[in-house]
């Protein structure tokens, strides 16, 4: 480890659709045997005291909005890990007709950290890679940027937006977004609101 960590982070931990395989072993991970509080992580269940939104398994239509809720609610600078293949790309997974793909088709993604399952292990270096990344944004914020500009934000598509009927509207041709409406998460969008303020 090279990162002289800064901050006992806080964990918010949201299980997507995996197979409750990556969520066992991300509990592992808080467990005494594998220890990740040596580090000072505390695990909360509210979004508003977390730093770090670990979440397992891949993205649908039913948990995509809960997934974007969940980060939105939370305080920046935030980072999120993508815990197991499936959360990383949908995994074996990803072709089934009810997934939508990895995590960052919700949201963007700081930290991808394969495995199926994820090892506890992986998932402890995944927290401080993690660390590393909240120290770059807030030293960004503390200079008056956009903590959007830092880790995965910084080049994330948007991922996708649900239809009316809770599905992946179809994209059609002429269907790209006009300025203004970038999503949110995304530094066009932060730069669109401040300039709205
Ligand atoms: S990566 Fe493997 S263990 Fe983890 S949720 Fe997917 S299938 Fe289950």
């Amino acid at each position: 480890m090279d990162h002289k960590m800064s901050r006992s982070p806080w964990v918010i931990h949201y299980d997507g659709s995996s197979c409750n395989g990556c969520d066992i072993e991300v509990l592992a991970s808080l467990t005494p045997l594998f220890d990740a509080e040596r580090f000072g992580v505390v695990n909360t269940g509210n979004p508003k005291h977390a730093d770090i939104f670990l979440v397992t398994g891949s993205v649908n239509a039913q948990n995509l909005p809960v997934v974007r809720q969940i980060y939105n609610q939370m305080l920046e600078p935030k980072c999120v890990v993508a815990c197991g293949i499936c959360a990383c790309s949908g995994g074996v997974f990803r072709d089934a007709y009810n997934v939508i793909g990895g995590v960052d088709r919700a949201i963007p993604v700081d930290v991808y950290a394969p495995g199926c399952a994820i090892r506890p292990e992986t998932v402890i270096d995944a927290i401080v890679e993690a660390c590393g990344i909240l120290d770059q944004k807030e030293a960004v914020m503390r200079a008056g940027g956009d903590p959007l500009t830092v880790g995965g934000a910084a080049t994330w598509d948007g991922g996708v937006e649900l239809g009316e009927d809770g599905f992946v509207a179809p994209a059609e041709a002429g269907d790209a977004p006009a300025a203004g409406d970038a999503p949110a998460g995304t530094p066009a969008a932060s730069a669109a609101a401040r300039g709205a303020e």
